[in-house]
């Protein structure tokens, strides 16, 4: 195979290794790393379709990294295979009549972003030895609630690491928070700003370009790297179950073989869904993918028209994980579109300095894109609970009512699969009064107590016992104040 080598959507650094681009996590000029190999990637879906999840995981993962076998093993064994999720396959593919629902929440902090941070601190102590990295790894995560928890448990004690996680004092649930605030482990710092998401994720990118910084901790032993989306080493281990799902399905007679799929993802950051786009890319039979908004809509209104403009008021939802108006991986996307480095640098030059730029509406035919007012939101949990009987979060509820849209609208009939991102447990005040209408204002664990009882489900292992977890962090920053939060850490 020719070299794997990553280069920046920017095109203004050199090509680096796999190892490089993971351990850097941004590329130095400010772009995103991206394989430049992709198309040349078609994988044998007769070879791969009858894998379990983690040997599935190498098969793909090998293609795209410069690791070895025994590597791979170690990287995929360790998160996938050593009893952290509360399913054997790590994901279930639920009927949910005409058509599935896939469980990405079975993982240690009950969201989907587990599939990719319980491996990402493998990928990242290898990738950096391997690059010849002598520091300190320092992970710098932003998180709009669910990144940052499953972050740290994920670098938790893992030697040669700390990790540093910000988060929008009151942008995410309370369930999260207590979830961040309660984690052990000698080298966690957790940090509430006075903020929003957006400003959290622009203090951590600024932190990223700021050379003298980055000079200067490097002095001191340390390297910034990135458990966001922002690094390629989390958004390739979520290709995966976009496989796994349609060979469940396949083996399960839902479709039959060459059959497409269309996919309906829960959309933030644009990293879940952009990984559907590279398993079409590497050969899945995929029909559409259809980006789910909540009423911070700024995709929807892009797929439809080609501009991206995010002057608009930020409105906090009751799916808080989406609550984005600057979707990172959409520069990815913009890469792989035009292949003109030149263009994306004055899009997201355009972004920087005027909060929007333009493209060709045209561009992105296997893209459809719809969103979920909040009260859409809560009559899709009443309504999902009361006909197929599925207690859904208000995150895949958006997907939900998308999905039924976009075939309102289409006509499509596409099996399709719609992403549930997260339990409903970690949000049980919205979802306890989608389902039965009263004001929740409890105590988020008792309410979470009283949807088990009504509902007849299950509060999920990882979060039953939360409630009896001291907090251990305290610290808050102003949005300007991040860059120096940090360095005070780490001095
Ligand atoms: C992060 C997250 C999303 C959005 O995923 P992106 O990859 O950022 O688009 C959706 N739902 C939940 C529950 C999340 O945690």
């Amino acid at each position: 195979m020719s070299k794997k080598n990553y280069l920046s959507t920017i095109g203004q650094s050199s090509p680096v290794s796999a190892s490089q681009a993971i351990a850097k996590g941004l590329a130095p000029d400010g772009g995103l790393f991206v394989p430049e190999f992709i198309d040349n990637i078609s994988f044998d879906l007769e070879r791969l379709k009858d894998l379990s999840y983690p040997d599935l995981a190498k098969a793909i993962l090998g293609d795209f990294l410069d690791f070895t076998e025994e590597e791979l093993d170690e990287a995929v064994d360790g998160a996938y295979r050593s009893g952290k999720f509360d399913t054997q396959n790590l994901v279930a593919v639920t009927d949910a009549g005409d058509h599935s629902i896939l469980e990405l929440h079975h993982g240690p902090t009950a969201a989907f972003k587990d599939m990719a941070l319980t491996i990402l601190p493998y990928l990242v102590t290898r990738a950096s030895k391997k690059s010849g990295e002598a520091n300190e790894i320092v992970i710098l995560t932003a998180t709009s609630g669910d990144t940052g928890k499953a972050a740290l448990e994920g670098f938790k004690d893992v030697p040669g690491t700390r990790i540093i996680v910000f988060y929008p004092k009151d942008g995410v649930s309370d369930v999260q928070e207590r979830q961040m605030l309660s984690t052990g482990g000698d080298n966690t710092d957790v940090i509430g700003i006075f903020g929003n998401f957006d400003d959290t994720q622009t203090g951590v990118k600024h932190i990223f370009s700021d050379k003298a910084f980055n000079e200067a901790l490097d002095e001191k032993g340390y390297t910034l790297s990135s458990a966001n989306s922002i690094n390629i080493g989390r958004l390739l281990p979520q290709i995966v179950y976009y496989y796994y799902t349609y060979f469940d399905l396949l083996r399960n007679g839902k479709i039959k073989e060459g059959e497409r799929v269309n996919f309906c993802v829960p959309t933030g950051n644009f990293g879940d869904i952009l990984a559907g786009y590279y398993a079409k890319k590497t050969g899945l039979p995929v029909g559409k993918l259809i980006c789910a908004s909540n009423q911070n809509k700024v995709l929807t209104d892009f797929f439809e028209s080609g501009d991206y403009d995010k002057n608009r008021a930020f409105l906090k939802s009751v799916s808080p994980s989406m609550d984005i108006l600057i979707s990172s991986n959409l520069e990815r996307l913009l890469y792989d579109k035009l292949r003109d480095p030149d263009q994306v640098a004055s899009l997201m030059k355009g972004l920087k300095t005027e909060g929007a730029y333009r493209v060709d509406p045209s561009l992105f035919p296997e893209f459809f894109a719809g969103y979920a007012s909040e009260e859409d939101t809560l009559s899709t949990i009443k309504r999902t609970f009361e006909e197929e009987g599925l207690l859904i979060d208000p995150h895949t509820a958006v997907a939900e009512k998308v999905y039924r849209d976009y075939r309102d609208a289409t006509g499509d009939d596409t099996y399709t699969v719609v992403l549930s991102t997260a339990s409903p447990y970690k949000f049980s005040g919205a979802v306890y009064e989608a389902l039965f209408g009263e004001a929740p204002g409890e105590d988020p664990f008792e309410l979470q107590e009283k949807l088990s009882e009504r509902t007849g489900t299950k509060i999920p292992f990882s979060l039953r016992d939360l409630r009896s977890k001291p907090v251990l962090h305290h610290k808050t920053a102003e949005p300007d104040a991040m860059e120096e939060t940090v360095r005070v850490i780490l001095s």
